[in-house]
């Protein structure tokens, strides 16, 4: 389906609401019925029609529309975050003395939901690196229901061949979860890869403007049914009407946005890779990337964000760095207008993820002239 048409006008019925350009906020929690029978049958059937919010809901429902269009879906789901879906996405597949595979270096909660909540249920999670498909092959168990991916991957950005480990689940029966939020929307679908479930954190790109938190699901039409009157209904992670309508909003410009952020990036990362103060950059898109032809066949447009291991002595070169840096925020989070660094020194004094090296800064490039940014991360540089 055209780009412009899914962003534009697929799931808008202009004709309903006053020829209006922007769909309608409807800020209800419920709907009322003329008659009990009518009500009765509407019950039958709650995910199609609207009955209350915590399951459909009219401006909702334009954006699942879209969002599914956008990621070659059947169907999707929003939520009230990424890791609500997540969360949703996981406990939907499995039970008590499951068995999971799951990529090492993944988002820091989703790593907690499977040790600390899934351990207390009784499912074991086995941690394999990722970059080669036979540690999945390896992992294998007989009771091995889910296997859980991203890719990229946090912070260094490695990836999965989906298509083969999409292959070697289906052989096995085994359904797969992935995190496709930091390759985004618009990289090649990985649904048509062969991937069951696509999980997005929209509070990122997708809500591109740093004042929402929400989630998205992908899946076939036959698993959102299932999950909808499951651990939808029953999790109840649901996304407010006005969040939805924002996601909309966002939607527009999606593209604009993914476009400005990733030629930006590349303009960066060609300026560090050479700079003294740098050891390395990590960026799927480099030619020195190891995965390089991968991340290209999963995401022709190349990512907007980078991770840079700096050539600092000690930790306190890399705090004189990022506390010198003025419109690169440090802050959680990516995918808004405002460029961003995450150093894994704010990790250190923390048990989780201090055996991460101390002078690596995730950058994230938003909005802003690439120059300024330029100029911006020089000054702070040579300040290091
Ligand atoms: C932020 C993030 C999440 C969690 O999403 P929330 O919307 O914050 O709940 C999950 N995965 C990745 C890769 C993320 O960056």
């Amino acid at each position: 389906m055209d780009l412009s048409y899914i962003i534009n006008r697929l799931g808008e019925e202009r004709e309903h609401y006053f020829n209006a350009v922007s769909p309608p906020l409807i800020q209800t929690s419920n709907f009322a019925f003329p008659t009990v029978e009518a009500y009765r049958k509407a019950l039958a059937n709650e995910q199609d029609v609207f009955i209350y919010s915590r399951g459909n809901n009219p401006t909702t429902d334009i954006l699942c529309k879209k969002l599914a269009a956008l990621q070659g879906s059947e169907e999707a789901l929003v939520f009230s975050s990424g890791m609500a879906a997540i969360s949703a996405a996981v406990l939907s597949q499995l039970k008590a003395g499951d068995h999971v595979i799951c990529v090492e270096n993944v988002y820091g909660w989703t790593r907690e939901l499977f040790t600390t909540l899934l351990g207390r249920y009784g499912v074991e999670t086995t941690w394999v690196d990722g970059k080669k498909t036979d540690e999945f092959k390896l992992a294998l168990r007989e009771n091995t229901r889910v296997i859980y991916l991203e890719s990229p991957n946090s912070l260094l950005l490695e990836c999965q061949d989906l298509r083969a480990v999409a292959q070697l689940a289906a052989e096995h029966g085994i359904v797969t979860v992935l995190d496709n939020s930091y390759a985004g929307l618009l990289s090649r679908s990985p649904i048509e890869m062969g991937i069951d479930v696509v999980v997005h954190s929209a509070s990122k790109y997708i809500g591109g403007h740093s004042d929402m938190v929400a989630g998205v699901l992908c899946a076939s039409s036959s698993m959102i049914k299932r999950l909808f009157n499951r651990e939808f209904m029953t999790l109840g992670g649901v996304i407010s009407p006005h969040d939805a309508w924002l996601m909309i909003r966002s939607l527009r410009t999606l593209p604009l946005r993914l476009r400005q952020s990733s030629q930006s990036a590349q303009a960066l990362v060609a300026y560090l890779d050479y700079h003294p103060r740098v050891e390395r950059v990590y960026y799927p898109h480099s030619p020195s990337f190891e995965q390089r032809e991968l991340a290209l066949d999963h995401m022709p447009e190349p990512m907007a964000m980078f991770t840079i291991q700096l050539a600092a002595q000690d930790v306190q070169a890399v705090e004189r760095f990022c506390n010198s840096l003025e419109y690169f925020l440090l802050a959680p989070s990516w995918g808004g207008h405002e460029s961003l660094v995450f150093p894994t020194c704010v990790f250190h004094g923390e048990d989780s993820r201090s055996e991460l090296p101390f002078n690596l800064v995730r950058v994230y490039v938003g909005l802003e002239e690439c120059e300024t940014l330029k100029a911006d991360l020089d000054q702070a540089l040579s300040q290091m």
